[in-house]
């Protein structure tokens, strides 16, 4: 079995049939893979195993045939489907015991709860396997345990997800810091934030620069593209038993990255690219109007989903008639019917319009064709104007968007955030 610093591996499974379902998401995994990467014990392998004997001592025997450290979440309540303890104790010839103090610990608990007597279903839950730690559970019945095996640590947790995530917090972590310690690599990450720019072209940029990604990445980080409809995040992934190196080698890599990406990235903690137009609409002390078409509010409610976006988000107009077009934001009939509501300049007269309305140094306007129906040739679905107004004039944008109706609308509510973000204060945002 291997023993250097960073080759340790890990393997999570989570039992129910619920999760198989589909009715149960499973929040479980996804919590210990962070936090086990966190710890500097990173999951490599994961599985997902019905309510089933056969399914869980299979899944077991796997994970222990290629890890040091395999958990298991769920099944170790007190109905008939929880089956979780008995079988891994019988499959590792570790016979279940009744421990008196635990079983003291279940009567006084449920004598609190009005209960003369410890329902018998619940006596399992004081069943230790024979040479296991108890893992204390503050929040449930089923404490977590953990015992050895041919050198592999075997933990069995509960699948309520807030009892497990307590035993982890407390006597899990403790334990697992104790007997891996010396050979933690916790695993660090780094996100390069980019918009307007597909995933395919940002990684033809990067192979263009760097033909061998060793070059800029550097010994043992992987580096991770995640798009999604708002725009491609880079994931730079590093496990380092030290912080200070893992930080330097990060630094490393993002600065080798950062004159690649520029034309498209955003700086934001959350992510989010309306959090960075809030600062960058602070900085230079400008307020913002919102005038929205298509999107009808979306823009709006990514901004003030940031707490304190009331200092600049000054409000808007949902203009989704032509009515309200004319009657709230100044919008001309002449410019209706010479262009049509999608059209550079009703995109232009809704942002000087709003700005002027509610009395903002930013004026931001989106009119667009989300579909299914509305398009035609010379406007297809996917159409949209944008516009932003300054004291500096007007900007326009015109672009055309792939996908639904969902997608449209979100692309488009993403390019006008960037397109304030390029007139207010990031000279090199751009789609
Ligand atoms: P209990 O003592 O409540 O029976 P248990 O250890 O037997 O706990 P399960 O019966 O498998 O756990 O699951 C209890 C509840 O926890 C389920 O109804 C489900 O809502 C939730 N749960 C189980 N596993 C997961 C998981 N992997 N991710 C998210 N939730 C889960």
């Amino acid at each position: 079995m291997a023993s250097g610093l960073g080759d340790l591996r890990t393997v999570v499974i989570s039992v129910g049939n619920e999760l198989l379902f589909g009715s149960t998401v499973d929040t479980n995994s996804a919590w210990l893979g962070r936090e086990l990467a966190a710890l500097g014990l990173p999951v490599s392998r994961r599985y997902t195993v019905r309510d089933d004997a056969d399914e869980i001592r299979a899944a077991v025997a796997a994970g222990m045939s290629c890890s040091e450290l395999v958990l298991v979440t769920g099944g170790l309540g007190p109905t008939h489907d929880d089956i979780t303890r008995g079988t891994v104790s019988e499959m590792l010839g570790l016979p279940l015991k009744v421990d008196p103090g635990r079983l003291l610990q279940l009567q006084e608990r449920f004598r609190q709860r009005g209960y003369d007597v410890l329902p018998e279903a619940n006596r399992s839950q004081a069943e230790i396997p024979e040479g296991a730690c108890v893992l204390d559970n503050p929040l449930g019945t089923a404490p977590g345990l953990a015992m050895e095996s041919d050198g592999v640590l075997l933990v069995l947790l509960p699948g309520v997800p807030r009892e497990m995530r307590a035993i982890f917090g407390g006597d899990l972590g403790a334990l697992l810091r104790d007997r891996f310690s010396g050979r933690l690599a916790p695993v660090v990450h780094r996100m390069l934030h980019t918009t307007g720019v597909p995933e395919s072209k940002l990684a033809e940029v990067i192979r263009a620069a760097f033909p061998d990604p060793a070059a800029y990445l550097g010994d043992g980080m992987s580096m991770a593209f995640l798009p999604d409809l708002r725009g491609v995040d880079l994931r730079l992934s590093v496990a380092h038993a030290s912080a200070g190196e893992a930080e330097s080698a990060l630094n490393r890599a993002e600065s080798a990255l950062a004159p690649l990406v520029a034309p498209w990235r955003f700086d934001s903690e959350s992510g989010d690219l309306a959090e960075a137009v809030l600062v960058a609409l602070r900085r230079g002390r400008n307020t913002l109007a919102v005038a929205e078409s298509c999107t009808a509010g979306i823009v709006s409610t990514r901004l003030t989903e940031h707490a304190g976006s009331s200092d600049v988000f000054v409000g808007g107009v949902v203009a989704y008639s032509n009515g309200v077009k004319q009657a709230l934001l100044g919008v001309t009939t002449v410019a209706l019917e010479s262009g049509g509501a999608v059209s550079e300049v009703v995109a232009q007269q809704m942002a000087l319009g709003v700005r002027e309305a509610v009395g903002a140094d930013v004026g931001v306007a989106i009119t667009g064709i989300a579909g299914p129906g509305g398009g035609s040739q010379e406007k297809p679905i996917g159409t949209v104007w944008l516009a932003v107004s300054t004291d500096g004039g007007v900007r326009t944008e015109c672009v055309l968007f792939t996908g639904d109706r969902e997608a449209v609308r979100e692309r488009a509510a993403q390019a006008a955030l960037s397109l304030v973000l390029a007139s207010v204060g990031h000279p090199s945002s751009r789609h």
